[in-house]
């Protein structure tokens, strides 16, 4: 049965996620060799970025793990890391320098990566499980900003293409694939998906996600369809009106940096390709509007810029009903950053708190959270959970347990 972690085993367990999203783990080969991630385990599937510290092709690479208690923490590979995952006796333990410190259990592979879209594409390669409710779809695994060298000096989409595509079999995706695919998953229990991806040329993705919600609603059949639909600040706003009357219930728009000058720097092609940054906001404010608070979602790439202006962006926009989302940023392998080092532990720690504090005072409740974010059991959802705001689905299982 699902049990409710008190506040301390959250926080706890927060700033071992914090360390580990910073410095990585070691897994050595000869173990991810053994790892069945054929039928058992889950393997990472790089359709969009590569989140390790190095680009390792040797063997796959476990996407998370769990603790006892079914706190999720994410493999970030590093093999220089102090962390390391290692086997005793038929078991896996994550240890530090010091020693061993809790036995880790790695996430489990859906039955859907192993079945075959209608024209015989791998769905594993077409949706990656998020968590078990949710599934996202990364459409295009490139960006066309990079014909312009506008891309976003912390992203690696185009390296991660040359490093993976092949040895994975990634590419674009059809509709027709992403429908069937959706199907298989919710047909095991998952209920909602983002659709998400690099830059195309000439910013058609109005049309493809328009093809993309009628294929879903004629192959599963469900009218509401649980999409979320990630798209870059489009020139003309209306646009944001056909997404709604597609039938996504959720929308995203990434602005990856608040402070107005080191936006033009950091994402030149967000800039100079979508109307600038006040086109960025623009746009939100045009989402809320026509999704309403709690529907629309920023993501930041937090630590490049400082804190207390990433902050003064998430007050701004918490309070017009955005979810604004601090992701940390990895200096990536491929990326024009690549080789800087992020901010600390405890500089992410006190952003998140701050930020969650923020939710709370705006009134983004959990569901709100889940609904426009395109992830699963993250540290926010620990922290909603800690306070009594369960999802839905969830609070039968804790109103027991708790
Ligand atoms: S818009 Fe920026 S973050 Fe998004 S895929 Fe292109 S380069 Fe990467």
């Amino acid at each position: 049965m699902k049990k409710a972690l008190s506040q301390d085993e959250i926080y706890n367990n927060i700033k071992l996620s914090e360390q580990l999203n910073l410095h990585g783990v070691q897994i050595d080969s000869d173990l991810l060799r053994e790892l069945d991630f054929k039928d058992t385990y889950l393997e990472q599937v790089h359709s969009c970025f590569n989140m390790n510290h190095t680009t390792y092709t040797e063997t796959k690479l476990p996407d998370r793990f769990k603790n006892e208690g079914g706190f999720r923490f994410p493999v970030v590979y590093d093999p220089d890391s102090q962390y390391s995952i290692t086997k005793e006796c038929g078991k896996y333990y994550l240890n530090n320098k010091q020693g061993r410190l809790f036995e880790v259990f790695f996430g489990r592979k859906p039955a859907y990566y192993n079945k075959k879209a209608s024209d015989g594409t791998p769905m594993s390669t077409v949706a990656q499980a998020a968590g078990s409710t949710h599934v996202s779809i990364a459409y295009s695994n490139e960006c066309a900003l990079n014909e312009k060298g506008l891309d976003c000096l912390f992203c690696n989409i185009n390296a991660t293409k040359r490093s993976y595509a092949d040895l994975e079999g990634i590419a674009w995706k059809t509709p027709r694939q992403i429908a069937e695919t959706i199907k298989a998953a919710y047909d095991e229990g998952y209920f909602s998906f983002t659709i998400t991806g690099g830059f195309i040329p000439e910013r058609r993705e109005v049309d493809f996600y328009i093809d993309v919600a009628e294929a879903v609603r004629d192959i599963t059949g469900l009218e509401d369809f649980g999409g979320s639909a990630c798209i870059g600040a489009p020139l003309d706003l209306t646009v944001i009106d056909k997404y709604k009357e597609a039938g996504y219930r959720s929308i995203a728009t990434n602005m990856e940096i608040w402070d107005e000058h080191i936006f033009k720097t950091i994402v030149p092609g967000k800039d100079q390709i979508c109307g600038g940054r006040e086109n960025w906001l623009r746009t939100l404010r045009r989402e809320i509007e026509v999704f309403g608070r709690g529907r629309v979602r920023s993501t930041f790439v937090t630590g490049i810029e400082p804190k207390a202006r990433t902050l003064e962006g998430f007050e701004y926009l918490t309070d017009l009903g955005v979810v604004a989302v601090p992701s940390y940023w990895c200096p990536n392998p491929g990326s024009a950053l690549e080789g800087h080092r992020q901010p600390t532990v405890e500089w992410y720690h006190d952003l998140v708190q701050k930020t969650y504090i923020l939710y709370k005072k705006n009134s983004i409740s959990h569901l709100d959270f889940y609904i426009s974010n395109n992830a699963e059991e993250t540290i926010f959802d620990y922290l909603y959970d800690s306070d009594g705001d369960f999802l839905p689905w969830d609070a039968e299982k804790y109103a027991i347990a708790v």
